[in-house]
C-alpha cells in the first residue's frame, strides 16, 4: 500500500513543478500532511522509522552535557543567565540526559535561567514535556509555551515554533545552544550547471553595423553555462486518493514507483540567479552537469545561533551541532527518504516517510562567520573521534561495571534483566563510534561555534583539554 499525502500531490499538480526546498517543508512541517507536525504516528526509535544517537544511548547525551560543562568551566563558571536552547529536540531524550548529567554539578545547574525548545510539531512538544518531567504546558505569550519541569528544581521550559521566536540575544546571557539531527531536516535547494543550447547562442537575424555591414558577433555571455534549479514535479496525471494500492507490478517488486520526480528547470528563477552564485560554488559553474545542494534555512539557523553568542557584551556561549554530512564537500543529490529504517525514495509516502539531506558543513561555518566576527568555529570531527575523546569507552564501562556490582541472581538472564542491559550497554556505545554500514561515528560529524578567541582555545573534541 503506498500512502501519499494528498495535499502535497494535489499542490504539485497545481502548481506545477516546486523547488525541493517547498516539497521538503509540505512533506515535513505542513499544517496540512507534514510528518513532523501532522502525523500521529511514532517516527523514533525501533517501532518507528529510524533511531537517533539520544535514543541509543543515554551515554550520549551524558557526554554532551559533560561538553558543555567544560565549556561552562573554560568561560569562567557564569554563575546565572545561561540558557540552554536545542533546535529539533525530536522526543526530548537528549535535553532530558543534558539536564540530569548537569544537575549532578549544583553550581551549573543553578546558573540556568531557562530552557528554550525550538519545535514545529506540537505532538512532539507535548512528548519534550512529558521527557522532561514537566507540569501542565501553558500559552504564555502568542506561540511561546512555558512549563515547570521537575529537573533542577522546577526549571522553566520554553517552546517556540520557529528561531526567530527566541527573544533577542541579551547581554550577560550565555547561550548553550545544540543541534541534533536537525540540519538535514530542513530545505535545501538543488542547482545543476547546465551548458547553453546551441540555439541559445544563434539568432536568426543577421547583426548589422551603423554601415549596414554584418556585423561578427561577439562571443557571447551565454555561452557561459548557467545555473538551473532542480524542481519536483509529479508523476501523476491527475488526482489520485491519497492511499491508492500498488499496481500488481510494482507490489510485486515491492517497489513502488514515486509520485514525483525531479526535473530540471527550463531557465533561471530568482533562486538560481542568487544562491549558487555565491563563492563557494563559482569554480563548479563552468563544468556542466555539476550539482550542488544550498540550504538557506540552515544559514538563517546557524547564523542565529553566531549572532546570540556573539552578540552584546563579551561574547558567551557556545552552539554544538551533530549531524551527517561530508566533512569538506558541498553535497549533492543527497535528498533520501527514511521509512521504518530503510532508505526509500524521497518521493515516496510524502508526509508518511522522514525525509533529508546531507549538511553542507563548510556553508554552515562560513554562514556563523559571516554572521558575526565574534565566533570561531571548530570542525566538523567525525562523531567517533569527538565522543572518544569526552571518555565515552570509560563511561559505557563504569556503567557495565555498575550493573555488574548491583546485579541479582533473579534478573540475570530476564529479558530486560542485567545482561540484556550489558549488552545493549555496549553494542550501544559501539554504534555511536564504529564506522561501517551500522555505526554512526564516521558518518555522523560535530562542529562547534564559540566566542572568538584568536583559535587559542581548543574546545574539548576537538582537539582540547578541559581548561578553567
Ligand atoms: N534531535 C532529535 C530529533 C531529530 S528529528 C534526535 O536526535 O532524536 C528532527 C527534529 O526537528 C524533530 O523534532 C522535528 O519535529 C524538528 N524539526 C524539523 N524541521 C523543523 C523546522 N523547520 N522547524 C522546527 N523544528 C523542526
Amino acid at each position: 500500500m503506498r500512502i501519499t499525502c494528498y495535499s502535497i500531490l494535489k499542490k504539485v499538480q497545481v502548481t506545477g513543478p516546486i523547488s525541493i526546498a517547498a516539497y521538503m517543508r509540505q512533506c515535513l512541517t505542513s499544517d496540512q500532511g507534514g510528518y513532523y507536525t501532522t502525523n500521529s504516528q511514532e517516527q523514533f526509535g525501533k517501532s518507528g522509522d529510524f533511531i537517533t544517537s539520544p535514543e541509543i544511548s543515554q551515554v550520549f547525551g551524558e557526554l554532551v552535557g559533560v561538553w558543555f560543562m567544560t565549556e561552562w568551566i573554560a568561560q569562567g563558571r557564569p554563575r546565572s543567565g545561561v540558557q540552554f536552547i536545542e533546535v529539533g529536540p525530536g522526543r526530548g531524550t537528549l535535553m532530558s540526559d543534558i539536564l540530569r548529567t548537569i544537575g549532578q554539578f549544583k553550581t551549573f545547574a543553578s546558573a540556568i535561567d531557562c530552557v528554550w525548545l525550538v519545535e514545529a510539531g506540537e505532538g512532539l512538544r507535548q512528548k519534550q514535556a512529558s521527557a522532561l518531567q514537566c507540569g501542565e504546558m501553558k500559552e504564555v505569550e502568542r506561540q511561546v509555551w512555558e512549563a515547570s519541569s521537575k529537573y533542577g528544581n522546577g526549571i522553566k521550559v520554553r517552546w517556540v515554533e520557529d528561531i526567530a521566536l527566541l527573544p533577542q540575544p541579551q547581554t550577560n546571557t550565555t547561550p548553550f545552544i545544540v543541534a541534533h539531527e536537525f540540519f538535514d531536516a530542513l530545505p535545501i535547494h538543488a542547482f545543476e550547471s547546465v551548458a547553453p543550447r546551441p540555439e541559445e547562442n544563434e539568432s536568426k537575424t543577421q547583426l548589422l553595423d551603423g554601415a549596414g555591414n554584418p556585423m561578427v558577433r561577439p562571443s557571447s555571455a551565454t555561452k557561459v553555462p548557467q545555473w538551473r534549479e532542480l524542481l519536483v514535479t509529479s508523476t501523476k496525471r491527475k488526482f489520485t486518493l491519497s492511499t491508492t494500492p500498488d499496481s500488481p507490478k510494482s507490489s510485486a517488486s515491492n517497489n513502488p514507483d514515486p509520485d514525483f520526480t525531479l526535473t530540471v528547470a527550463k531557465a533561471s528563477n530568482p533562486s538560481s540567479l542568487v544562491l549558487p552564485e555565491r563563492a563557494r560554488y563559482r569554480h563548479l559553474k563552468s563544468q556542466p552537469s555539476s550539482r550542488v545542494e544550498i540550504s538557506p534555512e540552515s544559514s538563517r539557523y546557524i547564523q542565529n545561533f553566531a549572532q546570540r553568542i556573539g552578540s552584546s557584551g563579551p561574547s558567551s556561549g557556545a552552539a554544538l551541532i551533530i549531524d551527517y554530512g561530508p566533512a569538506d564537500t558541498i553535497p549533492i543529490n543527497s535528498l533520501r527518504g527514511i521509512k521504518s529504517h530503510s532508505i526509500i525514495s524521497p518521493f515516496l509516502h510524502a508526509g508518511q516517510a522522514d525525509i533529508s539531506a546531507d549538511v553542507d558543513f563548510g556553508a554552515l561555518a562560513d554562514a556563523a562567520l559571516e554572521a558575526t566576527p565574534n565566533v570561531e568555529v571548530h570542525g566538523p570531527v567525525e562523531q567517533g573521534v569527538f565522543l572518544t575523546q569526552l571518555g565515552i569507552k570509560e563511561r559505557a564501562e563504569r556503567l557495565i561495571n555498575g550493573l555488574k556490582t548491583n546485579q541479582t541472581q533473579q534478573d540475570n538472564d530476564a529479558p530486560g534483566g542485567v545482561h540484556q542491559k550489558m549488552t545493549d550497554f555496549e553494542t550501544g556505545y559501539k554504534r555511536l563510534v564504529e564506522g561501517g554500514p551500522r555505526g554512526m561515528g564516521k558518518a555522523y560529524k560535530a562542529m562547534a561555534v564559540l566566542p572568538e578567541n584568536g583559535g587559542k582555545r581548543r574546545p574539548v573534541g576537538f582537539g582540547g583539554g578541559v581548561v578553567g
